[in-house]
């Protein structure tokens, strides 16, 4: 067997996700909405199922979906994707990682992480033989510093994985930083694999800035996006990947073998989805918005300390305030005493440099927020 899989702990998600099914909690764990998603989306998908698409599509990706995520990003984000050279359907955003990891990184290569970072990340990374750099991000800010990269960057460095917005800290890293990795990835020629999954769910007036946008990065970066975020359709698993076509060619050949390709229904639906008018995606933010507004405004009459959501459907507290050093065991009670299921932050810091953070998945019904925050008083 190899070690690598035999000995890797099962995701936390599946953890708690599983004792919140066991104990009947309400949970507030693993990130999906509690809302159907689009009718008229779901709808395209049982037509398509109906109407023959079943059987293998091409392997890059249908072409309709293809020159819908390039219109997409046209119009959202302002970059211009050729979809015959520089975009890619994947089977979620999880296939895209490994693919590109698989694809760019050879045993010996450096790859610079970001903890927290989400859990996929480092095995895919140890499975591609890299050796990964990690730097650490600190509440409640988690920003990037110039001291920090510089540690981190070496000549071997090949890449570096960034998640922005950052699941599960929901910051949104400042103009700047991004900027300032920018620089380091071009000082040291290193691609940036930038998963930005959680783009459509951004706050309080801000916009997502893709990082192949920013100047010399075009040539030098991997974007990740996934339909099962921008449609909370988590379970479709339908992801893209956008690259520069020297860059695609190599991924192309990773995604051969890894799933070769997505259901075809299922990317008739989301090529349908990607081009609905922008009072949908305006309203989905809207409503994400107050859910994090009435959630996070629970937490905080309660006395919990927040640490504000700028993206994601996520929020988080600070448990050190009450005496609570250890956020494995705070969820543990949490779920087993209390009722309520949230995922421990320090499951996404490989080194173990921060305990006191937990976090909380915002995207349910007012009732199911409100249930969860009269257990979590019990809590305190
Ligand atoms: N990256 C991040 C940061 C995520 O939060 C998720 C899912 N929550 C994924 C990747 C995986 O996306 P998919 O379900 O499309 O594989
Ligand atoms: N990305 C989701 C989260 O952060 C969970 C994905 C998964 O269960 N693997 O909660």
């Amino acid at each position: 067997m190899n070690p690598l899989f035999a000995n890797l702990p099962t995701t936390v998600f599946e953890v708690m996700s599983s004792l919140a099914r066991e104990t009947g909690a309400i949970n507030l764990g693993q990130g999906f909405p509690d809302d159907p998603g689009p009718e008229d989306v779901r709808q395209k998908a049982a037509d398509a199922v109906l109407n023959g698409y079943n059987q293998y599509p091409s392997m890059m990706g249908i072409p309709e979906l293809r020159s819908a995520i390039a219109a997409h990003y046209r119009h959202w984000q302002g970059v211009d994707l050729d979809p015959a050279t520089e975009v890619m359907v994947t089977s979620g955003a999880t296939e895209a990682l490994a693919g590109a990891i698989l694809g760019i990184v050879e045993p010996g290569d450096e790859v610079v992480l970001f903890e927290p970072m989400y859990d996929a990340y480092l095995p895919l990374v140890r499975l591609a033989g890299g050796v990964p750099k990690f730097v650490t991000l600190q509440p409640p800010h988690f920003r990037l510093t110039e001291e920090a990269l510089a540690k981190a960057f070496s000549p071997k460095t090949k890449a570096v994985l960034l998640n922005n917005p950052l699941n599960p800290t929901a910051t949104v890293f400042a103009p700047e930083d991004l900027t300032l990795l920018a620089d380091f990835c071009r000082r040291f020629d290193a691609i940036c694999i930038s998963d930005e999954v959680w783009e459509h769910v951004v706050f309080d007036g801000r916009r997502h800035q893709p990082v192949l946008a920013l100047p010399g990065m075009r040539e030098r970066s991997v974007k990740i996006g996934s339909a099962g975020k921008i449609f909370s359709l988590t379970g479709w698993k339908v992801g893209f990947v956008c690259a520069a076509p020297h860059i695609m060619k190599v991924l192309a050949k990773s995604h051969q073998f890894l799933t070769f390709t997505t259901p075809p229904n299922l990317q008739v639906a989301v090529a349908y989805g990607l081009a609905k008018d922008d009072a949908y995606f305006d309203g989905m933010r809207r409503d994400f918005a107050r859910s994090r507004d009435r959630f996070t405004a629970g937490l905080n009459t309660l006395g919990f300390d927040v640490i504000p959501s700028q993206g994601t459907y996520f929020v988080n507290i600070d448990i050190a305030p009450l005496g609570e050093t250890d956020d494995v065991a705070f969820c543990r009670r949490l779920v087993t005493e209390h009722g309520v299921a949230a995922i421990p932050v320090s499951a996404f810091y490989a080194q173990g440099a921060v305990k006191n953070v937990v976090r909380f998945c915002f995207a349910k019904k007012d009732a199911t927020l409100d249930a969860g925050l009269e257990r979590l008083a019990k809590a305190l």
